[in-house]
């Protein structure tokens, strides 16, 4: 192994991880001795309750466990995280502490609303922010995850049809390339979903798209359109695929997820959408991964504000910060009260902390990451379309699999030997053996160098000892994990063993 990658390998402190450590009768607490008398709780309750199994342990046992686990993890605070289409970036430490002030924490959603009107501020601002960035006229923060986000953007553009008396419009087309989650917040909404192709260039194919609009336009209800798509690639046609699903009376929803490469560069409520989607865990500061809170904050154009899901979060006439629940034609509330307040407190902090005149510096220099990454890594991995890429570069290690037998799978499982997470794998479908990079604008270019290199020196790798790479990692306390068994029979429960 490189020398430069020697240390990082040896971080990992002891290969084996003992799980186990209970022992009959040891004890973390000490409680004083009982002075009244002893009750049969099988008895005093009427029901039978069997022994509980707890592990025995010392405090000092417990704690040093749980710090010994927390050192095993991997987060974006102890390495790069260039997982593609997730946008891992570094979050400000700052937007934690606002947000845990206790003005904030101690809220409780059933107060009377005149008590918080700091908290419907904190809303209206982040909206009114949002609206700016994204050349929406109304957000609702409401929905609760990316996938969230999109089936709320459905249900209205069901509702928009239904008022005009077009709802047998059935079909709702996603291009090829588009996340899980799009076809399946269509078809979660009772829409039947046909699939638009990607061009020779990486972009909605245009010319199929006509096509499947001859025949099909009246029963079509709107487009799900991913810019930039999930190729790392902004479309090059947008005004032009929304004018022509206007035109059959249809609507147009931005897959928003990949805003990080557009925040204060460009908007897409200017390039003809009707409606969009964010991840405010993505782009707007909230750490996420492992099932942390969400918030797909959705931005509409004026035609579709009637059905947002209610209440509203606006201002009165007084400029003052106030709930709207007089919305006839609302969809009603998708989520219990405003969505995750908290995060809509984080993104505040973040949105203020940039300021108007520079928050273009996010996505400028996610764009300059991603398209170094591309560059440095061309010959080896070359992209899976040759055009400069967003915030995120898709590779592909087809060549490797052809001529070694390694997989893009054994590429990112050799990279955890080096230190790194891997990339993101096998997505979007339609690249073969894709590797999808997001760097982000939190990393600097000595982090990007490295684990450049550390690909570079994989690929040589793959053709000597393509071995290595199949059994790759072997630095860490678990190997190759059996990703499928994992998915199909997840136990994540401790267990005791008796
Ligand atoms: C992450 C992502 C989503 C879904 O977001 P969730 O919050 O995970 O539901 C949708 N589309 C794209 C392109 C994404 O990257």
């Amino acid at each position: 192994m490189n020398q430069e990658f020697a240390g990082i390998k040896k971080r990992v402190p002891s290969p084996k991880l003992v799980f186990e450590k209970s022992s009959p009768g040891r004890v973390g607490c000490n409680l004083p001795s009982i002075t009244t008398p002893e009750v049969d709780l099988n008895q005093e309750l009427g029901e039978t309750r069997s022994e509980l199994h707890l592990p025995e342990l010392s405090e000092l046992e417990v704690v040093r466990h749980f710090t010994n686990l927390s050192h095993i993890n991997y987060g974006i605070e102890t390495g790069f995280y260039p997982l593609g289409s997730c946008t891992m970036k570094y979050n400000p430490k700052i937007n934690e502490r606002v947000a845990g002030l206790s003005g904030f924490t101690q809220l409780h959603p059933m107060q009377p609303v005149s008590t918080y009107p700091g908290a419907i501020e904190v809303m209206v601002q982040v909206q009114e922010f949002l609206a700016e960035l994204t050349g929406f006229d109304a957000i609702s923060l409401q929905p609760v995850a990316g996938a969230h986000g999109e089936m709320t953007c459905l249900m209205l553009m069901k509702a928009y049809h239904a008022a005009k008396g077009q709802g047998s419009r059935r079909i709702i087309l996603v291009p090829d390339s588009a996340h899980g989650t799009n076809p399946a917040s269509a078809a979660r909404c009772g829409y039947e979903v046909k699939a638009v192709p990607t061009d020779a260039n990486g972009n909605s194919d245009v010319a199929a798209l006509k096509g499947i609009l001859d025949g099909l336009g009246s029963e079509i209800a709107g487009l799900m359109l991913t810019n930039p798509s999930t190729l790392g690639l902004f479309e090059t046609q947008i005004e032009e695929i929304c004018q022509l699903i206007h035109n059959i009376g249809g609507l147009v929803f931005c897959d928003g997820a990949n805003m990080n490469a557009m925040v204060g560069t460009t908007r897409p409520g200017d390039h003809g959408f009707d409606c969009m989607h964010l991840n405010l865990h993505k782009t707007f500061s909230t750490p996420h991964g492992g099932g942390g809170p969400g918030c797909g904050a959705i931005g509409v154009k004026q035609e579709l504000v009637p059905f947002l899901p209610s209440p509203i979060v606006c201002r009165n006439s007084n400029g003052m910060a106030q709930l709207d629940f007089e919305r006839p034609e609302s969809i009603g509330r998708v989520s219990p009260y405003f969505g995750q307040f908290l995060m809509e407190v984080r993104a505040l902090a973040y949105l203020l902390s940039y300021g108007k005149e520079h928050i273009h510096l996010i996505s400028e220099c996610a764009v300059l990451n991603a398209n170094y990454v591309q560059e440095k890594l061309k010959k080896v991995l070359p992209p899976a379309f040759d055009r400069p890429c967003t915030h995120e570069c898709v590779l592909t290690a087809e060549k490797y699999k052809k001529e070694f037998g390694v997989r893009a799978l054994d590429i990112s499982k050799r990279l955890i030997d080096y230190g790194f997470h891997p990339p993101t794998n096998y997505f979007p479908l339609i690249v073969p053996e894709a590797m999808m990079i997001e760097p982000t604008e939190t990393e600097c270019k000595e982090t990007l160098d490295k684990f450049c290199e550390a690909l570079i020196l994989i690929c040589e790798e793959a053709s000597v000892q393509p071995d290595l790479l199949h059994q790759a990692p072997t630095s860490q306390i678990v190997g190759r994990l059996d990703e499928t068994l994992a998915v199909k029979q997840l136990n994540v429960r401790w267990k005791p063993s008796t």
